[in-house]
């Protein structure tokens, strides 16, 4: 794939959403999303929504470079917001609304949002975390009606806020190695980047129909899939979450699906799911965990199809990627995007040969410019020559295409989700009866890797039982960081530094999650 980089021109005023919207097709009453209830919203309904709830949102006093805090569920409005930030030159910083409160808590302090839009089921607990300035998406808000219901009585214009390209659009944060979530800065022109690269890429165009079924608060549901979508005047079938039937019922209307790895082998687990139902598709995508082998053949002898599989992170969106013509690899994430450098290094930073397993490092208009309030761990990420150490452990073939081989840094990724096992130690350690702890994955068919916990109770502890331990958890963690299961140990193997050799407790075959 050649070099190419972004003109002036493609940047439009250098706000997203002016590119977005200059992109839009002629005849705005075309479709761009269906709910699963068979709800369509039109290019002219995005238009005006997101310039209403601009225009409501600035209304609040809120300019240029104030942080909007989302903690709501998946839906169309969710996405209107996250359009409508970029508009207003705001910056959208989607949570998972499956964050508890000490959760959302760390990260109120970290970005000090200057509003926060939830659902009515939160709007209490951010009451009581002392948030001034809170809107219900849809339900009850705080001077009566949700967001939506009041941007019903506004004008439906609004002047796309100019920004330059370095401005930021969104923070996402992303756990690190401490265990505290880290908010990767992403300017508009790193999304600029990144969505025309892809769009070109994957050959869309505005005849496809995205089959959506991730959620919107990771990059990949939130940017990736529906970026390429709205640059492309294409259509999205958006469904709140995913469920196998309901895809298996549905693809045959799609065109283009994306998934995690554990959505493929979901699939293959529905009788009814073969070549029929995906007569119409052109494109299975697959990344932010790795595809293993056996279900790309396993899939592409059910279907006929040979899964795309790409690279991506949060602080970069997509890196690499398989092609659309030529052949797809099982076990490489393909080539560098155009504009994208990817190297593989040594410890000591000399970039290796073919073949040779060292960390990926990335550079190119798409990477973020580093972490929130966070100058030491940004510092810390980049190398002196400007490329993103990713933490990952990679190889390129003697073809050109690149394979994921492993984390340097120590996460977990359990159904496409990234946990850091840091943060289940430290919820543990603080637990009476604990002395210490260790979280591992382990791998499992349907999750990719299952988290599980191997604890030393301390000498006061041995009446602990697993079940007290999850249920401790359970209230500071959501659900998905929490361990399928817990076993006790009487000391956890350390090397001579100190450190906990994780990579014994994975070789133990009798810490299987069931
Ligand atoms: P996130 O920031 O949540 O998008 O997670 C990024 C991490 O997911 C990367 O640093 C990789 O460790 C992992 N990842 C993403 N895509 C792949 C893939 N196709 N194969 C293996 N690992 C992947």
């Amino acid at each position: 794939m050649s070099n190419r980089s972004l003109t002036k021109d493609e940047l439009g005023s250098n706000n997203l959403y002016a590119l977005f919207r200059g992109r839009f097709p002629a005849d705005l009453s075309q479709v761009f999303l269906e709910t699963g209830q068979g709800r369509a919203y039109t290019y002219e309904d995005v238009e005006r929504e997101t310039a209403r709830y601009a225009a409501f949102l600035a209304g609040l006093g809120l300019a240029k470079g104030d942080r909007v805090l989302a903690h709501v569920e998946k839906s169309p409005q969710a996405l209107f917001l996250s359009l409508a930030c970029f508009r207003a030159g705001l910056i959208y910083l989607p949570l998972n609304p499956a964050y508890r409160k000490n959760e959302v808590e760390y990260v109120l302090s970290d970005a000090e949002p200057k509003a926060v839009v939830c659902g009515s089921e939160s709007l209490a607990m951010m009451r009581e975390l002392g948030v001034e300035q809170v809107e219900t998406l849809d339900g009850e808000g705080d001077a009566g009606g949700s967001l939506v219901g009041k941007c019903r009585q506004l004008q439906p214009d609004f002047a796309t806020v100019a920004c330059e390209g370095k401005d930021l659009a969104a923070i996402l944060y992303t756990s690190g190695t401490t265990g505290r979530p880290k908010g990767a800065m992403i300017s508009h022109r790193n999304l600029a980047a990144n969505d025309l690269a892809l769009q070109d890429c994957w050959r869309w165009t505005s005849r496809d129909v995205l089959l959506h079924t991730l959620p919107i608060y990771h990059v990949h549901g939130l940017f990736v899939a529906c970026h390429c979508a709205l640059l492309s005047g294409a259509r999205m079938i958006f469904l709140n979450k995913f469920d196998a039937r309901t895809v298996v019922r549905t693809l045959h209307r799609a065109t283009i699906f994306m998934g995690v790895p554990t959505y493929y082998t979901r699939l293959l687990e529905e009788p009814g799911f073969g070549k029929d139902v995906c007569g119409n598709i052109r494109l299975f995508i697959s990344g932010s965990a790795p595809l293993l082998e056996q279900t790309f053949y396993a899939f592409q002898q059910r279907t006929g199809h040979a899964i795309l599989e790409r690279y991506g992170m949060t602080e970069t969106g997509i890196n690499t990627s398989n092609p659309v013509e030529g052949p797809r690899i099982a076990g490489t994430v393909g080539q560098p995007l155009p504009g994208v450098s990817v190297r593989v290094v040594d410890d000591a930073g000399k970039t290796l040969p073919p073949g040779e397993v060292g960390e990926l490092q990335v550079k190119g208009d798409h990477v973020a410019a580093g972490y929130w309030r966070k100058p030491a761990e940004t510092a810390e990420a980049f190398t002196a020559d400007g490329y993103l150490k990713t933490g990952d452990l990679g190889r390129r073939g003697p073809n050109g295409y690149f394979s994921v081989v492993g984390r340097a840094k120590d996460l977990v990724i359990t159904g496409g989700l990234n946990v850091y096992p840091k943060e289940i130690e430290a919820a543990m350690d603080q637990m009476e009866g604990i002395a210490e702890s260790a979280v591992i994955g382990v791998p499992h068919p349907d999750f990719g890797e299952a988290l599980v916990a191997l604890v030393v109770l301390a000498s006061g502890g041995k009446g602990l039982r697993e079940a007290e331990i999850l249920a401790k958890l359970k209230e500071v963690l959501a659900n998905y960081k929490v361990p399928k299961r817990v076993f006790f140990l009487n000391e956890l193997p350390r090397n001579v530094m100190g450190k906990v050799q994780k990579n014994l407790l994975r070789a133990q075959p009798e810490y299987a999650p069931f």
